[in-house]
C-alpha cells in the first residue's frame, strides 16, 4: 500500500511551467486532502507565464491576477525552482527520482505556421516574437523590426493580433507608463506604420477577438478604425450565427464594427483598416516584405461551422511588415510524447498517454493539454480536472526513491544551474519596480536573464 499524501510521505509534484495553469495546478492540490509537497519549475529566473510575457503592457488589469499567484506561491507547500529547463537542465527521468508526480503546464510556446511562399522573408515574423519584444521577454530581446514602412499587415483575428495592431497604432504618450519594454517603446518612437491592416480569412461575424478589444480601436489618440461597409454584408448563413445563443460576442464585435463603418471618413494619423474573407497566399519581396498577395474566399457550411473557401481571385496589398497571429502551437519535450498534429502533449483528462494508455505519474495542463485557447481564468477549471485525475491516481503512483528537492537542488548546481527561488524573483522584482519609478512606469523589466542574475549578485 502507497502511503503517498501522508504527513510521513507527502505526495511530491513537480509542476512544469509557472504561468496561469501551473498556479491553478498547485492551488488546486493544496485544496484537496492529501499531504502534498508542490515545486514549481520554470526555464525563466521569472514566474507568471504569459501573465508577464504575453499579456499586453496596457493591459495592466488582467495582470492583477498576480496577487492570486502570489498568494498560492507564498504557501509553505509550494516551492519555486526558476532558471531550471527541464528536458535540457534536468530530465524528466531525473524528475521523476525526486518527484511521485510530474504536471506538465508548459504552454505553447511557439506558432503554428501558414505555410505559404514567402513565410521567412525578412519582414515577416509571428505575432509571439512582437509581443516577447514588446514584453521584455529574454528570448526575444535581440528581435529588430522594421518600422520604418508605413503599412503593416496582420493575419489573424484573434486577441493576440488585437494586441500586435494595438501596440502598433497607440502613440509612446499611449504607452509610455505602462511595464513596456524600454527598447520596444524607444523603437517605437520612430515607427512610420501609419496602416495597420487585420486580416482574417472568414467574415465579420467570425472573427474571434472579443468585443472590448476591438472596442479599444474606437478612442485611440492617433488611430482611426476603418471598416468597408461592404464588408458586413453577411451571408444568410452568418447572419444566423449571429442570433445563436453562443454567439453573443461576435453579435457584439459586429455592432462595433458596424458603428466603425458608419463613421466618417478618417482623419488621425494612423489607421486600422479590418478586412474579412482574405486569406494569405504569398508573401513577395526582393529579399524582404514589399507585398502580400492575399486571396478572396467566400464562406461554406452550416451556421456556426462556416469555413473559409478560395474564390481564385485575389489582391495585392503593398506593405513592409507582416505578423502572422494564427494561433499558438506546443513545443515537444525531450521524454514526453507529443502530438505533432495539434501540438500538445497526447492525454486524456490530463494523464499523458503513450498510444492509449497513461504513463504513470504524467500529467498536463493548460495550452500544452487542450491546445491555446481561452482567457486566463480557463486554466483553472482546466488544472483542477486534471489534478483530479492525479488524485484519483494516487494509490498506483509509484513513490519517487529520492524525495528531497535540497538533494535535486544540490544535483543542478552541480551541472553548474543557478537555481532562483522565489525569494530571489522576489528581489529581481523590487529591482524592476525601482528601475521603472522615475519613468513613471509600474516596472522596468530585465530584458535578459544575466541582467537579473546580476540583481542576486551573480554574473
Ligand atoms: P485565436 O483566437 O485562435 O485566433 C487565431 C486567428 O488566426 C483566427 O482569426 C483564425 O481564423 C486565424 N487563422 C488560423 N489559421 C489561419 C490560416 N492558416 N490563415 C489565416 N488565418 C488563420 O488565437 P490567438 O489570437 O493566438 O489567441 C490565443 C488565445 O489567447 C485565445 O483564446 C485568445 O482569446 C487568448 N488571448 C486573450 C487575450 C485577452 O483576453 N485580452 C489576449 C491575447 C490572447 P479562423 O477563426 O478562421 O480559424
Amino acid at each position: 500500500m502507497s502511503e503517498l499524501g501522508t504527513e510521513s510521505r507527502p505526495l511530491r509534484v513537480a509542476i512544469v511551467g509557472s504561468g496561469p495553469s501551473g498556479y491553478y495546478s498547485a492551488e488546486a492540490l493544496f485544496k484537496a486532502d492529501p499531504v502534498v509537497r508542490v515545486d514549481m519549475f520554470d526555464r525563466l529566473p521569472t514566474p507568471f507565464g504569459l501573465v508577464r510575457g504575453g499579456v499586453a503592457p496596457d493591459h495592466a488589469k488582467i495582470k492583477n491576477v498576480i496577487k492570486v499567484y502570489e498568494r498560492i506561491a507564498s504557501d509553505d507547500r509550494c516551492g519555486f525552482l526558476g532558471n531550471v529547463n527541464v528536458g535540457h537542465d534536468v530530465s524528466v527521468e531525473t524528475l521523476r527520482r525526486y518527484y511521485d508526480a510530474v504536471l506538465f503546464t508548459c504552454g505553447a510556446e511557439t506558432d503554428r505556421r501558414l505555410g505559404i511562399p514567402g513565410e521567412d522573408l525578412p519582414g515577416s515574423h509571428t505575432a509571439t516574437e512582437f509581443v516577447g519584444w514588446y514584453n521584455a521577454h529574454p528570448d526575444y530581446r535581440d528581435r529588430t523590426f522594421d518600422l520604418s514602412c508605413e503599412v503593416a499587415v496582420i493575419i489573424g483575428q484573434g486577441n493576440v493580433a488585437m494586441d500586435v495592431c494595438r501596440i502598433l497604432a497607440k502613440t509612446v504618450d499611449e504607452l509610455k507608463e505602462t511595464d513596456i519594454a524600454r527598447h520596444a517603446l524607444d523603437a517605437l518612437a520612430g515607427s512610420k506604420v501609419r496602416e495597420i491592416h487585420m486580416v482574417g480569412r472568414r467574415g465579420p461575424a467570425q472573427a474571434k477577438f472579443t468585443p472590448p478589444e476591438i472596442k479599444e480601436f474606437g478612442d485611440l489618440e492617433a488611430c482611426d478604425p476603418v471598416v468597408d461597409p461592404a464588408d458586413l454584408e453577411l451571408n444568410p448563413e452568418s447572419a444566423a450565427e449571429l442570433e445563436m445563443p453562443e454567439n453573443k460576442q461576435n453579435k457584439a464585435n459586429y455592432a462595433v464594427l458596424r458603428e466603425y463603418a458608419d463613421r466618417p471618413a478618417p482623419t488621425k494619423p494612423r489607421r486600422f483598416v479590418s478586412r474579412f474573407l482574405e486569406g494569405p497566399v504569398e508573401i513577395q519581396g526582393d529579399g524582404r516584405v514589399q507585398r502580400i498577395v492575399l486571396g478572396k474566399n467566400r464562406l461554406a457550411g452550416e451556421p456556426g461551422n462556416q469555413w473559409a473557401e478560395a474564390t481564385g481571385e485575389t489582391v495585392t496589398q503593398d506593405c513592409g511588415l507582416v505578423f502572422r497571429s494564427i494561433g499558438y502551437r506546443g513545443v515537444a519535450l525531450p521524454g514526453v510524447p507529443f502530438d505533432e498534429k495539434r501540438g500538445v502533449f497526447p492525454n486524456r483528462d490530463g494523464r499523458i498517454l503513450r498510444g492509449e494508455d497513461p504513463i504513470p505519474g504524467l500529467y498536463c495542463a493548460g495550452w500544452i493539454k487542450r491546445g491555446p485557447s481561452g482567457v486566463i481564468g480557463t486554466n483553472k477549471p482546466d488544472a483542477a480536472a486534471t489534478v483530479e485525475a492525479l488524485l484519483a491516481d494516487i494509490g498506483s503512483l509509484e513513490p519517487c526513491p529520492e524525495p528531497d528537492t535540497d538533494a535535486l537542488r544540490e544535483e543542478l548546481r552541480g551541472h553548474g544551474v543557478r537555481v532562483v527561488s522565489f525569494a530571489d524573483w522576489r528581489k529581481i522584482d523590487a529591482a524592476e519596480i525601482a528601475r521603472g519609478e522615475s519613468a513613471g512606469k509600474p516596472r522596468e523589466k530585465f530584458p535578459t536573464v544575466a541582467e537579473m542574475l546580476a540583481v542576486l549578485g551573480e554574473g
